[in-house]
């Protein structure tokens, strides 16, 4: 998702057009609800909507769901698969003008496979000739630096390339739950970098980083990137400040428990991540940690024994 000034007023509009009277709206929060067409037409054979208003979509995350009939009819996804389904062409050209990076089949056709660098090293594999090289002591010294132990080097399949177009990047490789590779986090070691990180082109949105490690009946950690991830078992980074409808949705389906854990300078945004999960079968199953002062997850080494997991009102 992307930052850029959005009219949401017109996207509210649209909305309204196809799914007649909104019953909820919170513009603070960009929740605005409808009576499900599902629902209605389709399970109920109603003519008009049921009243229920159960079909609620946040604008400013792009997505919705129907609170009731979600699982049985896939009534969630984004708004473009909502408009699509709903509404006219008309309809969906006009909320590609004012949200265009929503566009999946746009981004769908761009996707490619991913690979690791040909010149990647894992930690783990480095022999001890190449341990005595100046470009794996400084690799390595970043590693320390960041409170990384061999352990995690080894979890994670953690490396680095010294040469190729991730030269000086640690490399933090994530796999899915067939342990293919779906992405990696290139971030460089130097202190001088422009670019701090360089991570290879792919559709972030479908990605869950490290799926593979997830265990969903246990409760998992909601952080902010993959640096913080390796700190926290069961934990997901959202690869950003905001979380993909992707991430979203999964989590629905198969968290049992959530705890929240961004960055201290990202209260606001966990707060609203907070109110955005606790909602249906989620309700009274998120909690969140507030991080004081400069404190970052990595800084603590993952260590939140000294911090309330509490819950918002
Ligand atoms: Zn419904």
């Amino acid at each position: 998702m992307t930052d850029h000034e959005v009219d949401y007023s017109a996207v509210v509009d649209i909305l309204e057009d196809i799914l007649g009277d909104y019953k909820l709206h919170n513009d603070y929060k960009g929740q605005i609800s409808f009576d499900c067409p599902t629902c209605s037409y389709d399970i109920k054979g109603l003519e008009h909507g049921d009243g229920k208003g159960n079909l609620e979509i946040n604008y400013k995350y792009g997505v919705y769901k129907c609170w009731v009939c979600a699982e049985t009819h896939q009534t969630h996804g984004s708004i473009y698969k909502l408009i699509k389904k709903y509404g006219n062409p008309k309809q969906l050209k006009k909320y590609l003008l004012l949200k265009p990076e929503d566009d999946e089949e746009n981004v769908k056709r761009t996707y490619k496979p991913v690979k690791l660098p040909k010149e990647f090293i894992a930690f783990k594999d480095a022999s001890f000739g190449l341990k005595l090289t100046p470009q794996y002591k400084q690799a390595f010294a970043y590693i320390k630096k960041r409170n990384i132990t061999d352990f995690m080097l080894q979890m994670y399949n953690i490396g680095f390339c010294h040469s190729g177009e991730y030269q000086n990047r640690i490399i933090i490789p994530s796999y899915d739950e067939n342990k293919n590779l779906n992405y990696f986090i290139a971030r460089s070691y130097l202190s001088y970098s422009k670019l701090k990180y360089k991570n290879p082109e792919v559709q972030k949105e479908i990605i869950i980083f490290n799926e593979g490690l997830i265990n969903w009946d246990e409760p998992i950690y909601i952080v902010e990137g993959a640096f913080d991830s390796i700190f926290i078992p069961n934990s997901i980074p959202m690869l950003g400040k905001f979380m993909s409808e992707h991430l979203f949705s999964t989590l629905y389906e198969k968290a049992k428990k959530l705890i929240i854990v961004l960055d201290p300078d990202a209260w606001n945004d966990a707060e609203k991540l907070y109110h955005k999960l606790n909602c249906g079968k989620l309700m009274g199953k998120v909690w969140i940690v507030k991080l004081e002062g400069e404190m970052d997850i990595a800084d603590l080494k993952g260590d939140l024994s000294g911090y309330e997991i509490k819950q918002l009102d």
